[in-house]
């Protein structure tokens, strides 16, 4: 039998209209923030906002089982048809509309909510900095269990179908800077060339194998040395990024990576890390798994369950989990015909599946058992 949930469209609809016209990049979302501020205040919502800080956390009803809903709240400086401007092409304006839909629905049913409901309006998701900081704030109980969602591009998944899982790889990105010593360009063996010592790094970054089937990628992306066409060049800077499928298998490759970087350091050649940045992969929970599966099934039938596919993407979503803050946690894949695919400052996606959205997320808190252990 189908649960009988009724949202408000033309909230959701308003909601992104104003979201999607006001994007703010990570820790700069003050309009957002005001407005969700508004939004909840005309609810009736009881929130706290996050001292010297973006976003906000609402609470509704008491006792247990504590469970978590995170919205990310940011969006992306790009610069699309020769005008720079702020996007939200990665979707964090649904992500909005639909949880306050849901803030709002269990305003107005709190008969439904079986114990503590907190909603994290997190910023900064796309600088993988913002949940540490919610973390951080102290104002987040341990949590029962932590929802999210995502919307998904359509190459994974259409409209009218969702993942229970979005498995999110673990990724990192390391900051170098290599010195060297400068000699004249005649007499190349007088000094200690970074162009060499960093071609030669690369090469074994590149040669790196680990002994898995599952994804993973190594990929410099940064590089900048020399200053004059005739001198061997002493210092530059480079940037690493590294992704893979599980925490387990980053700890593996992050060692091949260090070793790779000790054993380039020879002779005149140091190398040193500036920056150091890291987004767990999604620890899988049965649990949630099996509660968000069965409110996509309730919502939009079996045949709108898409089987989780690895990816290669990160989110700080999985810190909340990574860091012990939620027990279990998952995050929704939302199918919503998205196109030509996140990141991309065109990107757009079938609006109505924001309504399938909201009411996947409050069957989900709904199908919490009240015993979540
Ligand atoms: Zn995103």
């Amino acid at each position: 039998m189908k649960p009988n949930i009724i949202v408000n469209s033309s909230d959701i609809y308003k909601d992104w209209n104003y979201l999607h016209e006001h994007g703010e990049t990570a820790f700069q979302e003050v309009e957002t923030t005001k407005y969700l501020a508004k939004r909840l205040s005309e609810m009736g919502a009881s929130f706290e906002l996050f001292e010297n800080m973006t976003g906000m956390i609402v609470t509704l009803g008491s006792g247990s089982p504590v469970i978590g809903v995170r919205s990310d709240i940011d969006a992306l400086k790009q610069t699309y048809k020769g005008k720079t401007s702020v996007f939200h092409s990665c979707g964090h304006d649904a992500h909005m509309s639909i949880v306050l839909a849901l803030v709002q629905y269990f305003v107005n049913n709190p008969d439904k909510l079986k114990g503590t409901l907190k909603v994290i309006f997190q910023p900064a998701e796309e600088t993988v900095t913002g949940a540490e900081k919610v973390i951080k704030s102290g104002k987040l109980p341990h949590l029962d269990v932590l929802y999210g969602l995502h919307v998904t591009p359509e190459s994974e998944v259409r409209a009218k179908q969702a993942m229970p899982m979005l498995p999110a790889a673990a990724t990192r990105t390391l900051w170098l800077t290599i010195r060297g010593k400068a000699a004249h360009a005649g007499t190349p063996q007088l000094g200690a060339n970074v162009i060499d010592a960093f071609t030669n790094l690369n090469e074994k970054l590149r040669r790196i194998k680990l002994n898995t089937n599952l994804p993973y990628s190594v990929t410099t992306t940064m590089v900048h040395a020399g200053e004059s066409s005739n001198i061997v060049p002493d210092y530059g800077t480079f940037a690493i990024d590294f992704r893979t499928q599980t925490n387990e298998l980053m700890d593996i490759l992050e060692k091949e990576i260090f070793d790779a970087i000790d054993s380039a350091q020879e002779g005149d050649i140091k190398i040193s890390i500036d920056g150091n940045d890291l987004s767990p992969a999604a620890i899988p929970s049965v649990k949630a798994n099996t509660v968000m599966e069965q409110s996509i099934i309730d919502i939009l039938g079996a045949e709108g369950v898409v089987e989780p596919k690895p990816n290669q993407g990160g989110d700080d979503f999985h810190f909340y989990a990574y860091d012990g803050l939620a027990k279990e946690s998952t995050m929704l894949g939302l199918g919503c015909n998205l196109n030509p695919g996140l990141h991309i400052p065109n990107m757009t996606f079938e609006k109505s599946s924001m309504i399938d959205g909201a009411k996947i997320m409050i069957a989900a808190v709904k199908n919490t058992p009240s015993e979540f252990d």
